[in-house]
């Protein structure tokens, strides 16, 4: 059976681009959603019937605001701050803060589209959103970045609330900014609460979050392999990003005894075939803040490519051999050409721990090779679900140890795995885990939909 957009799916893309102008990552995540869903709307015509999918592609609210704040220097600056939220069918909204110059409605639309979905696989208790602002935290001072978290939260608080809206981190939003935001929210409403996760570990955040996304994208990948009796034992892996999702996966794929030998970052690609060193990669980006050629003075058997010697239309990284690649960067950084090359090289399986880094047709083309390939909103869910275990634990007063969190974490991406499995089985795609997890998130959503009514 082959994936693709029905003319009644062409159709509410088609009413998307009219309503929601030049927004291209949106149009692809929803397209990518929407083509796996025929053999569901064509067994079940309740989801034709009440609307499902017109009503799932309109954000049930969005805000876009002014974030003004002032610099060292005492000038005004002023950027643009979003908060989308796509739906709450199933809980409060929940999704991260990406702070970039390349963020637009159209990014955080298409963030905020996966994460309904995403959430949903979980098992979790959470709806869908994702806000974020078009400033770029590179090369500012500490109180230059607490004056932006300050404005931004000065807006943002009416909007969001434990039972309501819960942002967390994403690209450019690490703990130092989460403290920024909690601080300033407490300071406008007076509450120390559940809004937001990722919190320090002393301030009511929980053991384990920091670890969450890489860890459980390494698991997720272990249990892909496991179905097809393999494991990543020894295994060579190829590694892109250098920030949280990158560090960690490097992290368990060491503890595993798994060989990462790359990470990258919007300088270039670290190769160092040695395998990583963890120490210097932490230093050189969670202390320093630096970029990756700072990895290559500290280990010098390690070399540096910088982007102006990636190959025509891909990137470095993707063309290093290996057994296994862990994209975990940022959207379409792996291209056809990049995915022709890691199966050209003997890679046998692809778990995305950065949101949609595969571009539609580098994913069509892992599907048509059937080598393992877990798709971002499986494979990077762990993120999100460590993020509801700190919603449970604000909630009850509770502090759980690291090892409780990682082994209910370990649990939640093993159902994942099977969930999305058994349903790509189920609907005759076996192995395709983007149909199984686009079939099986929206099913649980739209299911809640009906029975909460037209709303
Ligand atoms: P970080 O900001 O911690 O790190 C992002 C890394 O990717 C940095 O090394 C950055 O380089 C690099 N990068 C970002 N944009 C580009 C670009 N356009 N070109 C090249 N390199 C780039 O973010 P996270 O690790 O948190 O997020 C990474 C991905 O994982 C994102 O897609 C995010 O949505 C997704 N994700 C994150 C989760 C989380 O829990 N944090 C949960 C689920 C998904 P540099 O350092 O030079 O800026």
């Amino acid at each position: 059976m082959e994936l693709r957009l029905t003319p009644y799916t062409e159709r509410t893309i088609e009413a998307l681009k009219r309503s929601s102008p030049a927004q291209d990552e949106f149009y692809q995540a929803v397209a990518e959603v929407l083509q796996s869903l025929s053999p569901l709307l064509d067994s079940d015509p309740r989801y034709r019937k009440h609307r499902i999918i017109e009503r799932i592609v309109e954000p049930e609210r969005q805000v876009f605001f002014r974030v003004a704040w002032i610099d060292d220097n005492g000038d005004v600056q002023v950027n643009k701050g979003y908060r989308v939220q796509f739906s709450s069918a199933l809980g409060p909204v929940k999704g991260g803060l990406r702070f970039h110059p390349s963020v637009n409605g159209g990014v955080i639309k298409f963030l905020g589209f996966e994460q309904i979905f995403k959430n949903a696989l979980t098992g979790l208790p959470i709806g869908g959103g994702k806000g974020g602002a078009n400033f770029d935290p590179k090369g500012k001072s500490d109180n230059e970045i607490m004056r932006f978290c300050q404005s931004f939260m000065t807006e943002l608080y009416r909007h969001v609330g434990d039972a309501i809206d819960v942002p967390a981190g994403d690209i450019g939003v690490g703990t130092r900014e989460i403290g920024y935001l909690f601080g300033q929210y407490k300071r406008l409403t007076g509450r120390f609460d559940g809004v937001i996760t990722g919190k320090g570990w002393a301030w009511g955040g929980s053991l384990g979050r920091r670890e969450a996304t890489g860890y459980g994208c390494v698991y997720f990948a272990e249990e892909m392999l496991r179905a097809r009796g393999e494991s990543l034992e020894g295994k060579v892996c190829t590694v892109s990003g250098a920030g949280n999702v990158a560090i960690y996966t490097v992290e368990q794929l060491l503890k595993i005894g798994a060989k990462p030998i790359t990470v990258s970052d919007s300088t270039g690609t670290v190769h160092h075939p040695a395998g990583i060193d963890l120490d210097t990669l932490k230093y050189v980006k969670e202390v320093r803040r630096e970029g990756l050629e700072a990895y290559v003075r500290e280990r010098t058997d390690a070399r540096f490519i910088p982007l102006s010697d990636y190959p025509k239309g891909g990137h470095a990284v993707w063309h290093i051999p290996c057994d296994a690649a862990f994209p975990s960067a940022t959207q379409n950084e792996l291209t056809l050409v990049d995915a022709k090359a890691l199966v050209a090289n003997g890679c046998t399986c692809v778990a995305e721990g950065a949101n949609m880094p595969s571009t539609p047709e580098a994913v069509a083309y892992f599907i048509a090779s059937k080598i393992a390939y877990g798709p971002g909103k499986a494979a990077n869910a762990g993120g999100v679900a460590t993020s509801q275990l700190e919603m449970s634990q604000n909630a009850s007063m509770q502090q759980w140890t690291f090892d409780e969190v990682i082994a209910k974490l370990r649990v939640i991406m093993r159902n994942i795995f099977e969930t999305v499995s058994s349903t790509a089985e189920e609907y005759g795609q076996p192995g395709n885990l983007v149909f199984g997890a686009n079939i099986a998130g929206f099913k649980k959503v739209a299911d809640a939909m009906i029975d909460q009514g037209v709303v």
